[in-house]
């Protein structure tokens, strides 16, 4: 092996477990850490990922990636060298394009923006939030010119969670997804009390939710030897190694979905961490190439297998176990429709797998607009409303149920909500793929096993870790770029049986 790139590994196996150890920091700050030690744990943590972002934009680092590229030349495409110097090198662009002063003015900005946001949503003023969006509108857009593009402004933004991905790409997705879905959602619309949820509306144990949600992920796959499962307020996955993969949840003792599904979507983030290749583990190679394909792996096992009749075939028996008085006397049939319950919502984060989409494609034309200068903070309100009145049937009451619902804006994450689609859609893609290179799939799942499923995403998906990006890794996986084609069929499958439409 070349001097520079033996260099290189260590220097980046140094900075990868900086950023780690500042993982490690932030789960402990969600999970476990005192609400007193907040201001000194802010110090801990600026001072770890400020020495490891400096040390990652250095130009030290900078030299040694030239001479290990130089090297390297010829070296196979696919070979983890190859791979680690071309991945790490548009990481290294990417960092190095925002000035520090820059980040800073960012970091300072979101940090006072979150505390007006909060307060502005819980009083439903938006007039109080405007002045402050506005700024960060304006350093979005500064942003952007930074990073640089060539179509759209806002495809610098996208780029950053979604490396390759374009502006008009998504706006091609929105438009295959809603010319059929408005019509579909309306259907339904017309038809929501053929479904009740009462059956996961009761009183649940919250220490029994817990067995049998860890129990359903233990049999996906999800390896407790490699990690454990923890309460948040806001649930997440983090990872610091792929040897150390963590999940968290959070329960309602009379509502039974946020817990079990909210378990099954982490874990799946969760197996997507665990099932990278151990050599990508030591130098920023391993875990998800993208926030989209994380994505798909947490909606694949959430909704396309979690939600399916022939999980519930195999799982609801077990349930009814756990829960005798809640579920003796109501049938797999009602239990089943009861998790698959549709209805035009107005909170994005409560709403089901047909209407999320449309609670998406709102945010995203939205951005595209502001970011592009065609549509003003002030108009937002009336903009937003009516695009919930066009696509949902249905208009938010006040802004605290509309426009202020949502962190991101105040985060200054704008560019993310795409992935959150990207993520559906190609949960539907990867499955279909896998169905049709193992058939038997679909009956193992009315068994309760996971193998096939599971062996067909590790090899096609979660060990190759970050060294595809996503449309590569995509096409490499399905033969094709994403496409809203099988989600739409499966959608219209699913709930077209559910309520008969
Ligand atoms: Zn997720």
């Amino acid at each position: 092996m070349s001097e520079p790139l033996q260099q290189l590994k260590e220097r980046l196996a140094d900075i990868e477990n900086m950023r780690a150890a500042t993982a490690i920091l932030e789960w402990d700050q969600q999970t476990q850490m005192p609400p007193g030690a907040a201001e000194s744990r802010a110090r801990q943590l600026g001072t770890l990922s400020k020495l490891a972002h400096e040390m990652f934009v250095s130009d030290e680092t900078g030299a040694l990636l030239e001479k290990s590229a130089q090297a390297l030349n010829g070296a196979d495409y696919d070979s983890f060298d190859a791979s680690l110097i071309r991945v790490t090198r548009k990481d290294y662009e990417r960092e190095r394009k925002l000035p520090p002063s820059f980040v800073s003015e960012m970091t300072q900005l979101t940090a006072l923006a979150h505390e007006v946001w909060a307060k502005a949503r819980a009083e439903d003023n938006f007039a109080a939030f405007a002045p402050t969006l506005k700024k960060i509108v304006d350093m979005k857009r500064r942003e952007a010119e930074l990073r640089g593009y060539t179509d759209h402004i806002y495809d610098a933004l996208i780029d950053t969670y979604e490396p390759g991905m374009k502006t008009a790409d998504v706006a091609q997705m929105f438009n295959g997804l809603s010319k059929e879905l408005v019509p579909f959602v309306a259907a339904i619309r017309e038809r929501v009390d053929q479904v009740s949820d009462k059956p996961v509306h009761q009183d649940f144990d919250e220490d029994i939710q817990r067995r049998f949600a860890e129990m359903v992920v233990s049999q996906f796959g999800y390896d407790f030897q490699r990690g454990r499962q923890d309460r948040a307020v806001h649930p997440f996955c983090t990872s610091f190694s792929c040897t150390d993969v963590r999940i968290t949840t959070r329960y309602e003792r009379d509502w039974l979905n946020p817990a079990l599904f909210g378990t099954l979507h982490e874990a799946g983030h969760g197996m997507y961490e665990q099932g990278s290749a151990l050599e990508l583990d030591l130098h920023g190679l391993r875990g998800g190439t993208s926030l989209g394909v994380h994505e798909s792996q947490s909606r694949l096992w959430e909704n396309v297998v979690g939600r399916s009749r022939g999980f519930w075939t195999h799982f609801y028996p077990k349930l009814q176990a756990e829960f005798p008085a809640q579920l003796e006397n109501i049938s797999l049939d009602d239990f089943y429709r009861a998790v698959n319950k549709v209805e035009p919502s107005l909170i994005r984060v409560e709403a089901d797998e047909v209407t999320y989409n449309l609670h998406i494609m709102v945010r995203f034309e939205i951005e595209t607009d502001l970011l592009a200068g065609s549509l003003t903070v002030d108009q937002l309100p009336e903009v937003w409303n009516a695009k919930y009145h066009q696509y949902l049937g249905i208009t938010p009451p006040n802004n605290r149920l509309g426009v202020l619902q949502d962190i991101h804006w105040s985060g200054g994450l704008m560019g993310y909500f795409p992935t959150y689609s990207i993520g559906n859609l190609l949960s539907v893609q990867l499955y279909e793929k896998a169905v049709s290179a193992h058939p038997t799939i679909p009956e193992e799942i009315t068994q309760g096993k996971f193998e096939t499923l599971r062996g067909w995403m590790t090899e096609n998906v979660y060990r190759h870790g970050r060294k595809y990006d996503p449309t590569e890794l995509i096409q490499r996986a399905t033969g094709e770029k994403l496409t809203p084609r099988p989600y739409l069929n499966y959608l219209k499958r699913k709930y077209g049986e559910i309520y008969g439409v």
